[in-house]
């Protein structure tokens, strides 16, 4: 790193670590300082020698040389977690935009006075016979939380508190109440120091099968020889991925080294938390946006100190302070929720590579099916690719059926099921077995308009449509806008007026129509919007208090449920209409889990897929389960296109108030970037590498105007990623030269979702 000035750190145990220090760099130490280096710094009056962290350098110089200190000396220490930690943040800076305190907040967590929480444990205090007995009652008394409790105490005999009240969903009410009627005792953890390891012997996890034990040997052999690489675990749901990922951990923590899981936090569920603890006992733990800061910050400090060896989480867990991270596996690899949607705009992914390069660690990514992206880089091997290619338990993949919608209602069927799917519904409900049925709500705005002239009714203070609610109200889902539904078209008067397509809950209606019998559970925003109420809704379902559970994306996820046989999928290609280039392999993604929730156990599932495009390829390759032919297409479109991964986009999102304003400060921006064009094209030192790029817009987003601030979009695309960080390194110049503070510039690399 070059430059004649150092910005350091000297405290980032402080809340403010946006106290930063100007030192000037000696002669003898020009250029070979890098971020995260630790350095004595003469500081204060009496120039006491004090530590400090190096951000950066600079040629900036924030106040007149003449009175500037030196840096002292470097202490050449670099298996100092800070370092490692600043020097991912710097890396993130110039990979994904932002200043580099942004980037530091995101990676250091911050303290936050608070006295630390006692860890406490919930034992079963009954003999079995008793607490069996008790059970059955229970359940008799279709007092399900309370079942659900001593069913797991039963099992377990110990439970952590804190797993009782969030994963599983009990109210503290019902564990007092157990305490106070003797079925329970709470201890902390210096009555009883491990817990968990207690019933370890009992779960050693299972004998890997042939097909595992082969991925596993392979990386592990890698591991044991010091090669690090990235491998690409693409295994059907249920092909026992996590198992694999179990074995290399223990060897990871054999070999005193920690590993980090990342897991999307919509399915981080009760069990997939449950199967790590007994695995690995009181040394794992896990992450979720439920802490607060300060208790994040604790698990943070047990890490650090050494008192952990595995730590499960979403994204934010990869800044798990670690001393000696050996693996970072990402489970469910494609997910959206891998990319953050604040500054920086990071992708856990090759966040978590950088990171991995920095301790000398392997990476393993998993999906049943791999974004895109991995699957280009592991075809170009760039990564290592392993396949599982069955489901370790020997359940058949489903029958899945395509059902054409426009030739229903050809037939004169105008329900929103097909006659196929009715017909597995009533046999499923006499068979008492499940029924999940999914709405994919991408691209669909639920939205009301008139019949005659066809107006749409639409948010005032944001450019989307309004959706239409039980409660004879219209909401927007972006502001929280709400106003009284309307009986007439407000610019025509025409009574015709209504909403044009199915919502969760108008499916919802139809199904107590047409099997009044049936129960339902609905899940989507509205009824999660409560804090445990994804939880509640799925362990309810979970325990069959219903026969149907119908909901969005969210059902999709990761989840478990035997006795679930059927799963309609009822407008397979809304997803399709979203004007985004991912289109196409979120409805494959979407589509190949729905369907995988079918017949996981010994039963075998069926699933119907109901769309108006049968013939798209996302949807053919969708219903024959085959990753293989949707990569195939999807990889020539994007080659064609230019599209990431085949190529690069930068999109640069400007924000403001005054539309005028906004709309200004873009076209100047894209002024800066063609300008960079052309000094490109003319100067000899961009002639070494191939740094063309096009700029695009500005135009207006998609969503144009949000909660009344205006959005216009540049996209830069080039097929080098680095041309692209040159394109942001000229945008951040030009803000510092010319900023406006009303004005927001967002920066988004290969995006994953249309603005
Ligand atoms: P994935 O992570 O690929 O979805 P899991 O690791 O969760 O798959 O495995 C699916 C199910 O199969 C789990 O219930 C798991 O316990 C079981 N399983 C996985 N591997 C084996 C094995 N080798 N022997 C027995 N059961 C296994
Ligand atoms: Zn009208
Ligand atoms: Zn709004």
């Amino acid at each position: 790193m070059n430059g004649k000035y150092a910005n350091i750190i000297v405290d980032i145990s402080h809340e403010k670590l946006d106290k930063t220090f100007q030192y000037l760099i000696p002669d003898r130490l020009q250029g070979s300082l890098q971020p995260g280096a630790l350095v004595f710094v003469p500081f204060g009056k009496g120039n006491r020698m004090i530590k400090g962290y190096i951000l950066e350098t600079t040629d900036c110089a924030e106040f007149p040389e003449e009175r500037m200190k030196s840096i002292h000396s470097v202490i050449t220490d670099d298996t100092l977690v800070e370092s490692k930690l600043i020097r991912l943040a710097w890396w993130m800076k110039q990979n994904y935009g932002a200043t580099m305190i942004t980037a530091l907040k995101t990676v250091l967590p911050i303290k936050k006075q608070m006295k630390p929480k006692e860890k406490k444990y919930l034992f079963l205090a009954l003999e079995v016979q008793e607490a069996n007995s008790q059970l059955a009652y229970y359940h008799a008394k279709h007092q399900t939380a309370r079942e659900r409790l001593l069913a797991e105490l039963i099992k377990e005999n110990v439970l952590m508190y804190d797993l009782v009240t969030t994963k599983l969903n009990i109210s503290p009410a019902t564990i007092r109440a157990f305490e106070e009627q003797g079925i329970l005792k709470i201890g902390t953890e210096q009555i009883y120091r491990n817990p968990v390891a207690h019933t370890e012997q009992e779960h050693k996890g299972c004998v890997l099968n042939p097909m595992q034990q082969q991925v596993a040997d392979a990386i592990r052999q890698d591991m044991r020889a010091q090669i690090h690489k990235t491998y690409l675990l693409y295994g059907v749901t249920g092909s026992g991925k996590t198992e694999v990922y179990m074995d290399l951990i223990e060897e990871t923590v054999r070999s005193g080294r920690q590993a980090i899981v990342l897991i999307p936090e919509i399915a981080l569920t009760y069990q997939t938390v449950m199967r790590f603890y007994k695995r690995f006992g009181d040394r794992v733990s896990t992450l979720h946006s439920k802490l607060s800061d300060g208790e994040k910050y604790d698990q943070f400090e047990r890490a650090k100190k050494g008192m952990l060896d595995v730590m499960i989480g979403p994204r934010s867990a990869l800044f798990t302070p670690f001393a000696n991270i050996g693996l970072i596996v990402i489970d469910e690899e494609h997910e959206g929720a891998y990319k953050s949607d604040t500054m920086p705009k990071y992708h856990a992914r090759e966040t978590a590579i950088e990171l991995a390069a920095l301790h000398g660690a392997s990476v393993i990514l998993g999906s049943a099916t791999p974004s895109v992206e991995s699957y280009y880089k592991a075809q170009n091997g760039e990564y290592q690719l392993y396949e599982l290619s069955k489901r370790a338990v020997n359940a058949s993949l489903p029958q899945v059926y395509t059902v054409d919608l426009r030739e229903e209602l050809h037939r004169g069927n105008r329900s929103i099921f097909s006659e196929r799917l009715q017909e597995l519904i009533e046999d499923r409900l006499n068979k008492h077995e499940q029924t999940m049925l999914f709405l994919n709500r991408r691209g669909y705005a639920g939205f009301v308009s008139c019949r005659a002239c066809g107006h749409v009714m639409k948010c005032p203070h944001c450019d989307v449509s309004l959706s239409a609610h039980e409660n004879q109200k219209l909401v927007c889902h972006y502001c929280g806008y709400e106003q009284p539904q309307v009986k007439t078209c407000p610019k025509c008067g025409s009574k015709y007026i209504g909403g044009m397509k199915a919502g969760t809950q108008q499916v919802e209606q139809a199904i107590r129509k047409a099997f009044p019998q049936a129960g339902v559970l609905r899940m989507d925003l509205d009824t999660t919007r409560h804090k445990d109420g994804h939880e509640r809704i799925l362990s309810a379902f979970a325990n069959q208090e219903a026969d149907i559970l119908v909901g969005t994306q969210m059902i999709v996820k990761g989840h478990d449920f035997p006795n679930v046989t059927l799963v309609g999928i009822l407008a397979a290609d809304l997803s399709l209409n979203v004007n985004d280039y991912r289109a196409a392999e979120r409805t494959f993604q979407l589509l190949t889990q729905a369907a995988g929730r079918a017949g996981r156990e010994q039963k075998p599932g069926e699933v119907v897929i109901q769309t108006y495009h049968p013939e798209h390829y996302s949807i053919i390759t969708a219903a024959n389960q085959d990753y293989k032919s949707f990569y195939q297409e999807e990889i020539g479109y994007r080659t064609l296109m230019n599209y990431p991964p085949a190529g690069h986009m930068l999109a640069v999102l400007t924000e403001g108030a005054d539309e005028e304003q906004t709309e200004q400060y873009s076209e100047r921006l894209a002024a800066a970037l063609r300008d960079l064009t052309k000094k490109m094209n003319h100067s000899p030192e961009y002639a070494i590498i191939n740094t063309a790029f096009s700029v695009i817009g500005p135009a207006e987003a998609s969503i144009k105007k949000i909660s009344d601030v205006y959005r216009r979009m540049i996209y830069v695309k080039s097929a080098d990623y680095n041309t692209l960080t040159m394109c942001k390194d000229r945008l951040e110049q030009y803000i510092e030269t010319d900023e406006i503070k009303e004005i927001r510039v967002q920066l988004d690399f290969d995006p994953m979702n249309s603005y």
